[in-house]
């Protein structure tokens, strides 16, 4: 099939989910591309309050494993986001956070008030529970940065308290979980163990 002209409900993506260059999912968003691609971005085209929507996520289809651009949405399952959202870069300190919607796709919403141009971030951790396929070394700048790119499983218990809600709640249920499984070890052992 080589007719992307049929919609324009949904932005045009290519195959790989990567946006059509010059495409937006919305007026309050743009992609910055780079000419390599390695400075693709997307930045704030308007003023964003802290809790609001800045953009909408939608899924383009299911995957059967993980790569540099799936989105965790379950233990085991991932998911290939359309639209820009697959060019939001990672931040320690991110000035957005993640929102499961009714679609099963992640909406980006602001931690704290956004600036028109400022460049948007989530941290890859709110979304994987760990993160394989980046370099080791994280440059997001921030002064609270983790010095590498890692997933919710190493991510420290003060931050994923700050994150709070603007989470994959499955990775709070997993936490859940192994709490249970931790007090279950840590309980006094039944009757029956005894002799
Ligand atoms: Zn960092």
């Amino acid at each position: 099939m080589s007719s992307t002209t049929s919609s324009t409900a949904s932005p045009q993506v290519q195959q790989d989910g990567r946006p059509v260059a010059g495409d937006s999912t919305s007026d309050d968003v743009v992609l910055r591309r780079a000419p390599d691609g390695t400075g693709d971005g997307v930045l704030a085209a308007r003023a964003f309050a802290a809790g609001e929507t800045v953009m909408v996520g939608f899924l383009v289809g299911p995957l059967s494993g993980n790569d540099s651009h799936a989105t965790q949405v379950g233990p085991q399952s991932w998911a290939r986001h359309g639209g820009l959202g697959p060019k939001v870069n990672h931040s320690c300190d991110p000035n957005c956070g993640v929102r499961l919607n009714a679609g099963g796709a992640f909406d980006f919403v602001a931690r704290r008030p956004i600036a028109a141009g400022q460049e948007l971030t989530f941290d890859y951790a709110m979304r994987n529970f760990t993160v394989d396929h980046f370099p080791a070394a994280c440059l997001c700048g921030a002064a609270e940065c983790r010095r590498s790119v890692t997933g919710w499983k190493d991510l420290p218990a003060r931050r994923k308290a700050v994150y709070g809600d603007l989470v994959a709640p499955y990775l709070r249920r997993m936490d859940d979980d192994s709490d249970r499984d931790i007090a279950a070890r840590l309980a006094p052992p039944t009757a029956s163990a005894s002799a």
